[in-house]
């Protein structure tokens, strides 16, 4: 590692629909590879609780959770997180799931809006625009339900519009990225850095580099890093470039969560 502190605050264990580890390796890994800390973060999408998958998935997960802490207590540090999805969908819901577990950090994300669903929807037939534009007005909307600490890849959708292979250019929303950005910086909430795009054909971080730039401008604090990782292969994959990126912007600090409170560590080289 370059850095003297890197955390990963993105990973999905096999308690994830889409996760293939289990929660203890996903921690060796993260270890191995010389992390500081990690984050847990199974999703927890509250739109499809009726389905039956997320309430027993969570309380396995919570369990394997306390188990990795307890293992790794010497080593380093295991977050106890969760990516919530879609709390606006029921927000009783949401509220009472948070005050009955205990989790170290929080991500708020939103994978669809009703009746669309982001990587199913064909690009190639649909116009993005307004699509994006819905997504932006529901996530800002779910950011001032004020149930989360770091707002994950905040232009989910258009990963799937640039691997749709339609040039995709954010800078059309830069008002409504901004009141969301402004949400973040003066609630003293935290942007991701998602690094899993990176990885992708288009080969950029969610969300793009501009996004970052702007929330310092608008006096943001926190920057929390994740690789999204949905293997123990990929735990930590860019978290570098991501640091690289956000000291670009003119970041001095990454933060990770304990308890539900930001811990900004001084971004240093080795
Ligand atoms: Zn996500
Ligand atoms: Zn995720």
């Amino acid at each position: 590692m370059k850095y003297k502190s890197v955390f990963d605050m993105h990973t999905h264990t096999f308690n994830s629909p889409d996760g293939n580890d289990f929660a203890i390796l996903i921690c060796e890994k993260a270890f191995l590879k010389g992390l500081t800390a990690i984050a847990l973060t199974d999703h927890f999408e509250i739109p499809e609780i009726n389905e039956g998958y997320y309430e027993p998935a969570l309380k396995q997960g919570y369990y394997d959770m306390i188990k990795a802490k307890a293992v790794y207590e010497k080593e380093f540090d295991v977050i106890m997180g969760i990516e919530l999805g879609g709390a606006i969908y029921d927000v009783d819901y949401a509220k009472n799931l948070l005050s009955t577990y205990k989790f170290d950090f929080v991500l708020n994300s939103l994978h669809g809006v009703t009746g669309t669903d982001y990587h199913l929807t064909d690009y190639t037939v649909q116009d993005y625009r307004p699509l994006l534009t819905e997504y932006f007005a529901v996530l800002l909307a779910q950011c001032k339900l004020d149930l989360f600490d770091s707002l994950a890849h905040l232009d989910y959708p258009a990963r799937y519009v640039k691997l749709a292979g339609i040039p995709c250019d954010l800078t059309q929303f830069a008002e409504q990225i901004d009141e969301i950005l402004k949400f973040l910086a003066e609630n003293g909430k935290a942007l991701e850095i998602n690094t899993s795009g990176l990885f992708a054909p288009f080969r950029s971080t969610l969300p793009e580099y501009f996004i970052i730039k702007r929330f310092k401008e608008l006096g943001g604090e926190f920057i929390t890093t994740g690789s999204d990782a949905h293997t123990s292969d990929h735990i930590g994959r860019g978290l570098e470039d991501a640091m690289e990126l956000m000291e670009t912007a003119g970041f001095s600090y990454v933060t990770y969560y304990k308890n539900r409170k930001p811990i900004p560590v001084r971004i240093e080289k080795i």
